[in-house]
């Protein structure tokens, strides 16, 4: 008798050992499918989905607000081409997790936010759960896609089809709601594993068709004053030596978008950068490499783009063709074999602009380029924006494989106009919303991805979003290096309240703030420096020691314009100019 209950002891064990839950089974799934770390907040009821992550190999980095973890997702998404992926309690935690989300669609980033949410049969007759709320419904709009997994044995496919929606043609964030229930479903181990999907071609290449290739090809030869436009597309697509072979091969100018900087070194003879205004006036035809007419371009028409012009757009994107302007030779298809096909058919004797173009570009970038050295060679007192960045140009040059995270209105204006960027996908900063907030997400992201130190310039105001967040990169011990230029308010720092009351002017911060404190607070460095000679030896020391550093960079607080340069974006200043 005594071996019979052993023996049924033992077969119970088995199938005890023999059954797989809802946690395991999404956690099996993702690194099935290669994705190794999650960026999240932990909390009823993802605590133990991210415990479980955490006991299984994944890397899982806790933030203190659901904001930063998404867009250290989606920057993730952004530089690696695999989906970040941002975990979330239910409807607070979701909601603050959307906005990382939104972001991340709007900038074509795939990112897949992981929501827990409360029990599908009390939400839906609105009988008031925990935390109760449509989230599947409410993620929808700002999403690719959405999708919802109620049963354990489609957790494969539910990870599968956010994995398949996110990274595929024009990427995005995807949301994929998980409720309480499912993650504590069980079922047969061997069932829940065949169940899993490992994604075969996640991003299919999409090739162009050939006669959109050759109808490109023929427009840019009667181009006389031909114009490339790199934008963060290109940047993403990691097509970069047959990118930089069609530059250099057609031998035409090119500009870079923000975060398409050090697709080629910004030093690179056909930068036209610094003659961006006039080239955009000028051009006759402007190729955009995954960049879109949107504002950030003045939607392709206007004064900025001054002379008549037709326009090649290569984009994975086809209804992204005439959302502006109409588009005369439209080149549908991942970058990668985009670019490569119209390579493909630049031949030799393809004629490189004529010397009228290159001379009078070049002739406004040197003009531009003096003036700007001039500008940057000032010895300020206090110190302001450009004497500042001088220091932290020459700290890129001398380091061009770390990650420049840029955020802020003056601060992110000024670095991208005067910091040049050596190597692909380097720069990180507001993208298509402009948005504030995405500092600190983006430089643990890329502390994390990339292995390599994290510099982290960021205006006053745009630190404020994220600055909690110098707990979680202490706590990590993450190669960062934040230098917040402080001119103690949001623009400038000298704003008075107008109707001489006690409160300060809306644009105001507590004056000679000591942020360098919050670092200190949890154990990093801290440095509050005034001069441009403290700001460099301060970062310095910071890439050397790769410890968690914040540089307090007391800026003149006179310094600065109103909105930075989106000034004609504000009604009441615009309407009073
Ligand atoms: P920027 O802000 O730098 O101008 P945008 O975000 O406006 O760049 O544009 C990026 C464009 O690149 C989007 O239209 C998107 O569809 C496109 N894109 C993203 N990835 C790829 C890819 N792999 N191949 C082709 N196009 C891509």
């Amino acid at each position: 008798m005594a071996e019979v209950g052993n023996e049924l002891q033992r077969h119970a064990a088995e199938e005890q050992q023999a059954q797989t839950d809802g946690f395991h089974l999404v956690i099996d799934a993702l690194k099935l499918n290669g994705i190794e770390n999650i960026y999240g907040l932990p909390g009823i009821p993802v605590t133990d989905l991210a415990r479980l992550a955490q006991a299984n190999g994944m890397r899982v980095i806790s933030f203190r607000h659901e904001q930063n973890a998404g867009n250290a997702a989606a920057i993730a998404g952004f530089l690696t081409q695999k989906p970040g992926v941002c975990l979330t309690v239910s409807a607070p935690g979701f909601l603050n997790g959307l906005t990382a989300l939104a972001n991340a669609t709007t900038n074509c980033f795939p990112m897949i936010l992981i929501s827990g949410s409360s029990e599908r049969e009390i939400v839906d007759l609105q009988q008031g759960d925990y935390e109760e709320m449509d989230q599947l419904a409410i993620a929808r709009p700002h999403a690719k896609a959405a999708f919802r997994v109620l049963h354990a044995e489609d957790i494969g496919v539910g990870v599968a089809r956010a994995i398949r929606a996110a990274v595929s043609g024009r990427p995005g964030g995807v949301y994929l709601d998980l409720p309480a229930k499912l993650l504590a479903q069980s079922m047969e181990a061997e069932k829940g594993r065949k169940s899993l999907i490992k994604v075969v071609d996640p991003a299919p290449r999409q090739l162009p068709a050939p006669d959109s290739v050759d109808r490109a090809v023929e427009l840019l030869k009667t181009a006389k004053r031909p114009l490339i436009l790199l934008g963060k597309g290109a940047a993403y697509a990691r097509a970069d030596a047959d990118i930089r072979a069609l530059v250099e091969k057609t031998g035409i100018p090119y500009l870079p978008m923000s975060m398409a900087k050090g697709l080629l070194p910004d030093t690179h003879p056909q930068s036209a950068s610094a003659a961006r205004s006039y080239v955009l006036a000028e051009a006759d035809v402007v190729v955009l490499v995954g960049a879109r007419l949107n504002w950030l371009l003045s939607h392709g028409k206007g004064k900025t783009w001054g002379k008549p012009k037709q326009f090649i757009q290569i984009d994975i994107s086809p209804t992204e063709m005439d959302s502006n302007v109409a588009i005369a030779a439209p080149v549908v298809g991942d970058i990668g074999s985009c670019v490569s096909a119209l390579l493909g058919k630049i031949g030799n004797d393809f004629a490189k602009p004529g010397a009228d173009w290159l001379n009078a570009v070049d002739e406004r970038k040197e003009k531009n380029l003096a003036k700007m050295a001039e500008t940057l060679a000032k010895e300020t007192s206090p110190m302001n924006f450009h004497s500042a960045l001088r220091v932290l140009k020459d700290v890129v040059k001398a380091n061009p494989s770390i990650s420049f995270v840029n955020e802020g209105a003056n601060t992110l204006d000024y670095a991208r106009a005067v910091i040049d960027m050596y190597e692909p996908r380097k720069r990180l900063d507001v993208g298509t919303w402009g948005v504030m907030g995405v500092g600190m997400g983006y430089a643990v992201a890329a502390a994390v991805e990339t292995s390599k130190p994290v510099l982290a310039v960021c205006g006053d105001s745009a630190f404020g979003f994220s600055g909690m967040e110098v707990e979680t990169i202490c706590r990590y011990d993450l190669p960062v290096c934040i230098v917040v230029f402080n001119n103690n308010g949001v623009y400038k720092g000298i704003d008075k309240n107008p109707t001489g009351g006690k409160d300060p002017a809306v644009t105001m911060f507590v004056p000679g703030a000591r942020y360098d404190k919050m670092m200190e607070a949890f154990g990093g460095v801290g440095h509050n420096v005034t001069t441009p000679a403290e700001l460099e030896s301060a970062v310095n020391e910071a890439l050397r020691s790769g410890k968690p550093t914040l540089i307090n960079a007391v800026i003149d607080p006179a310094a600065g314009t109103e909105s930075g340069r989106l000034t004609n974006l504000n009604p009441q200043s615009s309407a009073s100019k």
